[in-house]
C-alpha cells in the first residue's frame, strides 16, 4: 500500500520589486485603531507556505496556504505532519478528523486550520496523481464547459486611472469587476463622498450590463455599512463584501437583511463555521478561503450545505484548488480571477512560485485541463532570486 512518506514546508518570502499601492487603497480592520503610518500593513502579505505532501513511491502532492506562513509552518513540523505520516492518502477524511480533532483545543480556527487547509489540498492533488484524474474529476465532475471569471483588483486611488484599469478589463469579457473601497468610518462624510465617486466611475466604465461587486475588507462597521447602503444601491451591486469584521456575525445578518446582498466568509474556518453563517442567514454569497477553511475536504462538505440554503459559493482568491471546486459544483456560478500584475497586495505571488495557474485574461473564462492529474500546478523556480526561502 502507498502511505504518506514524509512532508516538506517552505516559507517563500519575497524580496523582490513590490509597487507600493496607494495611501487608501483598501480599508481593513486596522483601520479602526487609527495608528498613523502604515495602517494598510495587515492587508500586505508578502510571503507564501508551500506544503509537499509526498508517498512512499514518490509523487508528491502541492498544499499551500498564504496566512501567516511562518506560524503555520511550524504548527505542521510540529504538530501536523506526524499525525499524517504512515497515512494512506485515500482516507482524506479520516487523516482530516484526526489533524482537527487532536489539535480542537487550539487549532480548530486561524493558524491550525490553515495547516489543515495546506496539509488536504496537498492529499487532494496527491489522489488526483494517483488515480491519474484532475481533481475535479473527484469532486464530481465538470458541471460546466468553462468557468465565467470575475476580475478582481481595483483598488481605491486617483479615479481616472481606477477608470482607465476598469475599461481595459471590460475589454477582456469578465462577467464582473470587483472594486475596493478606500474609506471607512474614520474618514466621515468626506469619506462617504470618496468612496461614492470611485464606485460611480467604476460603474460609469463598466456600464449596466456587467456585475459590480463592492470590498469593504472588514473596514467598515455596522453603523457606516448601514448609512452607506442607501446611498450604494442605485449602482445596483451584485454584492457588498466584508463591511464589518468576521466575528461579528449579527452585523451580517442584519445587513444582509438589507437591500444589497451581503457577501462574506473568506476569514470564517470549517464546516461548522460556515454552516453558523448559513443558518443566520449572515450572507447572500459564501466565499471561504479553500486554504484557511478546512481545504477541499471541507469546502466539499460547506458547498453541500450552501446549496441546500440557496446560497451560491464564489470561493475567495484566485488559485488552482478554487477551480476544481468551482467547476465540480453548480452551485459555484463564477470564479474570482487576480488579473497577473507586478507583486502589490501579495495576492499576485501565486504566479511567481507556481506554474499551471489558468489565464483567464483572453476572454474572461478559464479552462481545466480534462487529462492533467492533481491539480496541475508545480512549483517553479523561475523567480528564485526574488525570494528568501525558509526551510
Ligand atoms: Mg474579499
Amino acid at each position: 500500500m502507498i502511505t504518506i512518506k514524509s512532508i516538506r514546508t517552505r516559507v517563500w518570502n519575497w524580496k523582490g520589486p513590490t509597487v507600493p499601492p496607494t495611501g487608501n487603497f483598501c480599508t481593513n480592520a486596522s483601520d479602526a485603531l487609527g495608528i498613523r503610518g502604515d495602517a494598510m500593513q495587515s492587508f500586505r502579505f508578502h510571503q507564501w507556505l508551500t506544503c509537499e505532501v509526498e508517498t512512499t513511491d514518490g509523487t508528491i502532492g502541492i498544499g499551500n496556504a498564504a496566512l501567516a506562513p511562518s506560524l503555520v509552518k511550524k504548527a505542521i513540523d510540529e504538530y501536523y505532519a506526524p499525525m499524517v505520516i504512515g497515512e494512506d492518502p485515500f482516507d482524506y477524511a479520516w487523516i482530516w478528523e484526526k489533524m482537527y480533532r487532536r489539535t480542537h483545543a487550539w487549532g480548530r480556527k486561524g493558524v491550525g486550520m490553515t495547516a489543515i487547509s495546506a496539509i488536504d489540498i496537498a492529499i487532494w492533488d496527491l489522489m488526483g496523481k494517483l488515480a491519474g484524474k484532475p481533481v475535479f474529476k473527484l469532486l464530481g465532475g465538470r458541471t460546466k464547459e468553462k468557468i465565467p471569471c470575475y476580475y478582481s483588483k481595483l483598488y481605491a486611488g486617483p479615479i481616472d486611472s481606477m477608470q482607465a484599469e476598469a475599461e481595459e478589463a471590460m475589454k477582456k469579457g469578465y462577467v464582473g469587476f470587483k472594486t475596493r473601497f478606500g474609506y471607512g468610518p474614520r474618514d466621515g462624510m468626506a469619506g462617504m463622498r470618496e468612496n461614492l465617486k470611485r464606485v460611480e466611475a467604476v460603474r460609469e466604465a463598466i456600464g449596466w450590463e456587467r456585475d459590480l461587486m463592492l470590498e469593504a475588507y472588514m473596514g467598515w462597521n455596522l453603523d457606516y455599512t448601514k448609512r452607506m447602503i442607501p446611498k450604494l444601491e442605485k449602482f445596483e451591486p451584485r454584492w457588498l463584501e466584508e463591511p464589518v469584521i468576521a466575528d461579528d456575525l449579527r452585523g451580517y445578518a442584519e445587513l444582509n437583511r438589507g437591500p444589497i446582498p451581503i457577501s462574506g466568509g473568506e476569514h470564517e474556518y470549517s464546516l461548522l463555521g460556515c454552516a453558523q453563517l448559513l443558518q443566520e442567514k449572515a450572507v447572500s454569497v459564501l466565499q471561504y478561503d479553500t486554504n484557511r477553511v478546512g481545504g477541499i475536504t471541507a469546502a466539499q462538505k460547506i458547498n453541500a450545505v450552501a446549496e441546500a440554503h440557496q446560497i451560491p459559493v464564489i470561493p475567495h482568491a484566485g488559485q488552482m484548488h478554487n477551480y476544481h471546486l468551482t467547476m465540480a459544483n453548480m452551485n459555484c456560478p463564477i470564479a474570482e480571477y487576480f488579473p497577473v500584475f507586478d507583486v502589490e497586495v501579495g495576492n499576485e505571488l501565486f504566479y511567481y512560485i507556481f506554474e499551471g495557474d489558468p489565464d483567464a485574461d483572453d476572454d474572461g473564462f478559464l479552462q481545466l485541463d480534462d487529462n492533467l492529474p492533481g491539480l496541475g500546478i508545480t512549483i517553479t523556480d523561475k523567480h528564485l532570486e526574488h525570494f528568501e526561502i525558509e526551510e
